[in-house]
């Protein structure tokens, strides 16, 4: 018997483990682009296609002056600090950018993390302990569930934007110290908004605290895209905000996490993916910067990306299709049949548009869907162009007349 029989089978459970997500349809295969992200990008083999699918809201992932932004911050800044923020990883940039996020959003002061997956991750356990609850929307972004994870405090879950649950499960968290409600400002995957609004009131009602995470939000919701709290004109009642960098506002990476000045000190002096992970890249924290001067000086992009969202959402439902109301830019075709969704991503592939089937356990069992999102970067020329092969896909599969 050889010794290594235990760590042979390791490998051989992972493979038989690999061949069953094949098997199952469920494997993820990573598409590989050969250009800069934008409203059209290419594949290696040259083809070029409309591009359907990306966080890209405003269209600035691959645009020139964000590229120059990013450049001229790499010059001034270097490459990078080979350092945490306390040791010697600040640079005068990133506390600029601080500052301008905290503004953006309405709060006091800001905290920068390398992904706004750290910001949630490192959010919960400095700030609450076994005498709090945590009350969480049931369809958080893994993130938040990864935090509250590592957090001490009693967990409340409440079903999926459901205003009676929530308030049920706040009345039974009275007896702790401190509460807090959890929610995604705008769910990813059905282009849901939350009620902030509403949420609010029960906070008031409950004496709770609210926390959002902003990463579908920030940069486009709201009159001038200050995220879900300024959508709900609620801007002054959210005590904590999460987001990243690495979708509307310019796309690289990075993440943060804005509020009250004690609780963003509290946050630099015991987060743990702060205080044990790399600085930011300069790059990014310039870019970053330059993004939001140019949002706070005009709404166009953001008013760009509506006009596209309410022409796009219009028209696919005037074609026939489902899809899940709302005015989110992210717009769910419903295919409803796992198998069905995959050959009509696949065929709308063929015909020059990037977009990806969705099915179980990604989102709930028969709510399959090829889901959409809308850039500020599509001409209306690429979204006619898109629904004409989203017309002939339907036909072609009978879903459509
Ligand atoms: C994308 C996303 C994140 C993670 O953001 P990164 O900066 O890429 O780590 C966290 N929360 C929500 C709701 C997201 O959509």
């Amino acid at each position: 018997m050889s010794t290594q029989a235990s760590r042979q089978q390791f490998f051989s459970k992972l493979n038989v483990n690999l061949d069953q997500l094949r098997e199952q349809g469920l494997f993820k295969p990573e598409r590989v682009i050969a250009s800069r992200q934008g409203a059209v990008v290419r594949a290696p083999d040259g083809r070029e296609l409309i591009n359907m699918c990306a966080n890209n809201y405003l269209g600035l992932s691959g645009e020139e002056e964000t590229v120059q932004a990013a450049i001229k911050a790499t010059e001034e800044f270097g490459y990078g600090l080979s350092s945490v923020r306390f040791i010697c990883g600040t640079q005068t940039v990133h506390k600029e950018l601080e500052k301008a996020i905290a503004e953006f959003l309405g709060v006091e002061d800001c905290i920068l993390y390398a992904a706004a997956f750290d910001a949630n991750g490192g959010v919960f356990e400095p700030l609450f302990d076994e005498n709090d609850a945590i009350i969480s929307d049931a369809l958080n972004h893994a993130s938040i569930i990864d935090g509250i994870r590592l957090c001490k405090a009693a967990r409340f879950r409440y079903t999926h934007n459901d205003m009676a649950d929530l308030e049920t499960q706040l009345q039974a968290a009275q007896d702790k110290r401190h509460r807090i409600i959890v929610t995604d400002g705008c769910f990813s995957m059905d282009g849901t908004i939350a009620q902030l609004d509403k949420i609010v009131e029960l906070a008031d009602k409950y004496d709770a605290l609210i926390m959002i995470d902003e990463c579908h939000a920030s940069g486009f919701m709201g009159k001038t895209g200050r995220g879900t709290h300024e959508h709900h004109n609620v801007m002054g009642g959210i005590d904590i905000i999460t987001g990243t960098l690495g979708k509307a506002l310019g796309g690289a990476m990075g993440g943060f996490t804005a509020g009250r000045k004690e609780v963003i000190e509290t946050l630099r002096q015991k987060s743990r993916p702060y205080l044990f992970s790399n600085s930011l890249a300069p790059s990014i924290a310039g870019a970053s910067l330059a993004v939001l001067k140019r949002l706070s000086g005009s709404t166009e992009l953001r008013d760009r990306l509506q006009e596209n969202t309410d022409y796009f959402r219009r028209e696919i439902e005037a074609l026939g299709f489902t899809i899940k109301p709302g005015t989110h830019p992210v717009v769910p075709v419903m295919l409803f049949d796992a198998p069905l969704a995959q050959r009509f991503a696949a065929r709308l592939n063929e015909l020059g548009v990037l977009v990806t089937g969705f099915f179980y356990p990604v989102v709930p069992m028969g709510q399959a869907r090829v889901r959409t999102q809308l850039s500020a970067a599509h001409t209306k020329e690429q979204l006619d162009k898109v629904l004409a092969a989203f017309a002939q896909a339907g036909r072609e599969l009978g879903l459509i007349k």
